[in-house]
């Protein structure tokens, strides 16, 4: 299939990624269809479906001050032996790296420096991580909650996803499993009806990473359907994203596709403040503010989504705020007696996008 971007783009942007522990240029021919229907109506690069996947000219040029490969901390909330493998930062519940491999990836994803670390090294088989996790559980019967996550954990074999869930159900005190997944938008037939089955027969929970209402199409919504009716509960969670969606109206009309869905959406994310992330940020007070219109103008059952900065001390809200230096774009959340400081993104350099690009389809 063409692509809507010249192979020299590629090459240059991979070559230079790679320097920089960013993700490379990964798109599937799935998404690839969607990105080209829009470039078919835009007639140029840079719509929010392009920029999910494709580097704008700006994309490793911008780096502003704070910037860090990690901000959440993740690696060193990994038990010794677990590199990689498994991240245990609340008591009850633990996330599970089953996989370094995506089908796709998105330009802003937050765990870049893993996933790139990753690449870098191979993973050992997953027989051998999964003896680790089922050790380290065993002894942490307060831990009932794992979540998959990745890369995507849908992209594993039937036989290795099946194997895993007997495992961890049979052989730890977990009792609540949940996948976190961007297949259903990249490559919606990668799930099966086996799949579909297991993880009903499992009871799992899905969190839909959505982060755009066209992603969301006629094969994803059949699939969404073939797991509810498999008894798999669905969610979904996304970053607010420069460019993308950062508009009430594109909000709106996620949320709305999301529920009719019933992907319950739970967390809206601002985005981490991560090295060449600066394409993608939003100043705080912009964030703050498009969640006001978003309460007032849409009906009550919105009221439960939540914004959220995930951070080294837990997810925090606009309520965490304990101090805000609007000189130097400092902003202290507090949680539990922790404090974590966040840099604010420059509102000078916040340029939002426009509602006819980003509703290109009007
Ligand atoms: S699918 Fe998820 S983990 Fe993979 S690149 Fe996208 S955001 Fe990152």
């Amino acid at each position: 299939m063409s692509s809507v971007i010249t192979a020299e783009l590629r090459q240059q942007f991979n070559a230079k990624a790679k320097e920089l522990n960013v993700l490379p240029i990964k798109v599937t021919p799935h998404y690839e269809k969607m990105v080209q229907a829009e470039y078919e109506v835009l007639r140029r690069h840079g719509g929010p479906l392009y920029r999910v996947v494709y580097p704008t000219p700006d994309r490793l040029e911008i780096q502003i001050p704070h910037e860090v490969p990690d901000f959440v901390e993740d690696q060193s909330n990994m038990p010794p032996g677990l590199a990689n493998v498994l991240i245990h930062k609340y008591q009850r519940r633990a996330l599970f790296l089953v996989t370094d491999k995506c089908v796709g990836h998105c330009m802003y994803c937050f765990r870049q420096d893993v996933l790139t670390d990753l690449h870098g090294n191979s993973l050992p088989p997953l027989e051998e991580r999964l003896n680790g996790v089922v050790n380290y559980l065993a002894g942490r019967p307060e831990v009932s909650e794992l979540i998959l996550s990745g890369g995507d954990p849908l992209n594993i074999p039937f036989h290795h996803l099946d194997h895993l869930f007997e495992r961890l159900t049979q052989q730890t005190e977990v009792t609540d499993i949940r996948i976190h997944s961007r297949n259903l938008v990249f490559a919606p037939q990668v799930v099966s009806n086996k799949v579909a089955e297991l993880l009903g027969k499992h009871r799992a929970r899905i969190y839909i990473h959505v982060v755009h209402p066209y992603e969301i199409e006629d094969k994803m919504v059949a699939v969404v359907k073939q797991l509810q009716d498999a008894g798999v509960r669905t969610y979904s969670q996304f970053p607010i994203l420069r460019g993308v969606n950062d508009h009430v109206q594109v909000l709106e009309k996620l949320l709305r596709r999301l529920d009719d869905l019933r992907a319950n959406p739970i967390n809206l994310f601002i985005p981490d403040p991560i090295s060449y992330s600066a394409i993608f940020r939003i100043p705080m007070k912009r964030l703050l503010q498009l969640m006001d219109e978003l309460y007032w103008s849409t009906g009550s059952w919105t009221n439960g989504v939540r914004l959220v900065l995930d951070t080294p001390i837990g997810k925090v809200r606009r309520e965490d705020i304990v101090a805000w230096d609007e000189t130097t774009g400092q902003i202290t959340f507090q949680r539990e007696g922790k404090k974590v400081i966040y840099h604010d993104f420059p509102s000078e350099l916040d340029k939002p996008g426009e509602l006819d690009t980003l509703l290109w389809r009007g």
